[in-house]
């Protein structure tokens, strides 16, 4: 099998709007996309990374919140609990930060590489990382959070990012400790 370099889609890349399809079938393909996705996401020093994120429009994410790999397949949220609120910085829209309202604790049900059903309870940052790609796999992105402030804080940032003006890759300046998702 060759090995695909994948690369990270900025924002307006339509791939990043549209919602991504169910996994009818694990195939080896899914299983290498997943641990090339890991790799970047690890070489990007993001904590979570989603497909449609490097143009794959499939239900698929990786997460690592620091308390190991999470490969998921078709992962959807089966019930919420609390709320909480965490700046969020997002690999495909690089320089930018949006505090976003989510909720506490979750419960996930998702299949994994070997299309093994699972369910996963997380709560604080996990919970927050994993809402976060799901929310990837709806074509939703933080900018879709922004408050009329931050609306405004961003607008010549995004226009930048959207027309590819912006060197689009990895931003060196990141603040540290930013949360890229
Ligand atoms: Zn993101």
């Amino acid at each position: 099998m060759s090995e695909t370099r994948l690369k990270i889609r900025i924002i307006g890349d339509k791939v990043l709007r549209r919602t991504a399809k169910q996994v009818k079938d694990v195939l080896p393909e899914h299983r290498e996309i997943l641990s090339n996705m890991a790799k970047l996401m690890y070489e990007s020093s993001g904590i979570g990374l989603a497909a449609p994120q490097v143009g794959i429009s499939e239900s698929m994410i990786v997460v690592d919140a620091g308390t190991g790999l999470y490969k998921l397949i078709n992962p959807k949220i089966v019930k919420r609990q609390g709320s909480q609120a965490i700046e969020e910085g997002c690999l495909s829209v690089p320089g930018v930060s949006i505090k976003v309202k989510r909720s506490k604790k979750i419960l996930i049900s998702a299949l994994d590489e070997n299309a093994q059903p699972l369910c996963i309870e997380a709560d604080d940052l996990l919970s927050c990382v994993f809402q976060h790609e799901i929310d990837h796999l709806k074509g939703k992105l933080i900018v879709d959070y922004a408050s009329f402030l931050d609306k405004f804080k961003i607008k010549k940032k995004l226009k930048k990012l959207e027309k590819g003006k912006d060197g689009g890759l990895r931003q060196p300046k990141e603040k540290p400790g930013e949360l890229q998702l």
